[in-house]
């Protein structure tokens, strides 16, 4: 039986790869509080040096060592409320009675300059970037259980028993969006949740369209388009 000769042109075209928007991939990191989404974004940023992280605007008040520009760029409820009327925000939402934003300024010019920038916002935020950025990848992190989320929030001692209860009603509403999101990670395990994550971004390193951008030599040394 003679082998067929490989077609130049398969039969089923491929579908032209998509440009990205930008060349920077931009990252939202989801999660329910007390799932462990700040210990393992900032463990990421440690690991990867590319990964920019941006600062949102809140109303909210600082809490214990957090300074004016790193955790947040603290506002006042006017000054938010203009930011607003000027349309600075690519998304913001009501978390927990405090109002949070991303600004424009904070990821605009990084991703169009092709930096990956990671937002970690709430699942409200999240899917309004992605109506505006379809190519952002969305990230869920999933506590282990409810049980577990429970302790987690009793051992970080940071809430009151009602405070808690509030929380613990949130994550059920809040677990429910993680089927809208690109990709869930399950934090049962530290150490396996940052695996998962790094290897999230670095997939996404290596599609067509960053590919073609990074390793442009090889791209027209193989007549790639
Ligand atoms: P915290 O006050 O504990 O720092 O944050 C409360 C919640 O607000 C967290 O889920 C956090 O991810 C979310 N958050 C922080 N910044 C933003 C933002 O810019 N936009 C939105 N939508 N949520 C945010």
């Amino acid at each position: 039986m003679s082998a067929e000769p490989i077609s130049q042109t398969p039969s089923v075209p491929n579908s032209p790869q998509t440009q990205m928007d930008y060349p920077g991939n931009l990252f939202v990191v989801s999660a329910p509080s007390g799932t462990g989404k700040s210990s393992l974004v900032k463990a990421l940023l440690e690991l990867d040096s590319r990964l920019q992280v941006s600062v949102s605007h809140t109303t909210r008040v600082p809490r214990g060592q957090e300074q004016q520009g790193r955790e947040y760029h603290f506002t006042s409820k006017d000054e938010f409320a203009a930011m607003i009327e000027h349309g600075d925000f690519f998304e913001h939402a009501e978390v927990h009675g405090n109002h949070y934003g991303t600004s424009r300024h904070a990821i605009e010019d990084r991703i169009k300059g092709g930096e990956d920038v990671v937002l970690e916002i709430d699942w409200q935020g999240a899917l309004q970037i992605k109506k505006i950025f379809p190519n952002a990848i969305l990230i869920f992190i999933l506590p282990p259980s409810y049980e577990e989320l429970l302790q987690r929030l009793n051992r970080r001692g940071e809430d009151t028993p009602e405070v808690i209860e509030v929380r613990m009603a949130n994550a059920r509403i809040e677990v429910g969006q993680a089927q809208f999101f690109d990709f869930v990670v399950v934090n049962a395990l530290f150490e396996s949740a940052l695996f998962d994550l790094k290897t999230i971004v670095h997939a996404q390193r290596l599609k067509y369209a960053a590919q073609r951008r990074n390793k442009s030599v090889v791209f027209r040394a193989l007549n790639l388009v």
